[in-house]
């Protein structure tokens, strides 16, 4: 079983009581001056890396908040979690950075 860690709760909880919101650190554009690509892109397009990728989490069956999470596509692995909010922990490392920072 997957142990996720809950920045809120300050706990290590089940997977089960989580669930994946998506891709983390998204910058939705203006309606009002985007491109129809743009807009698309955003709608649409995701990275699908293997490897290290930022996602989004919300802890439905505890909390209820949306988190986000570094996890290794390919392992498995959780590296970190942190608040909606919070810069990536990998933010001014050399470490490689996931595609959608
Ligand atoms: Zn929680």
């Amino acid at each position: 079983m997957l142990l996720i860690y809950c920045p809120y709760c300050e706990m290590d909880r089940p997977e089960i009581e989580f669930r994946y919101a998506g891709e983390a650190h998204l910058v939705r554009p203006k309606i009002e001056t985007a491109s129809d690509e743009e807009w698309s892109e955003f709608l649409y397009y995701r990275s699908n890396p293997k490897g290290l990728h930022a996602e989004r989490w919300r802890h439905a069956s505890g909390c209820g908040r949306y988190f986000n999470c570094l996890r290794d596509t390919a392992s498995d692995k959780i590296k970190a979690t942190y608040k909606a909010g919070e810069p990536s922990p990998l933010a001014g490392t050399e470490e490689k950075q996931p595609s959608s920072f």
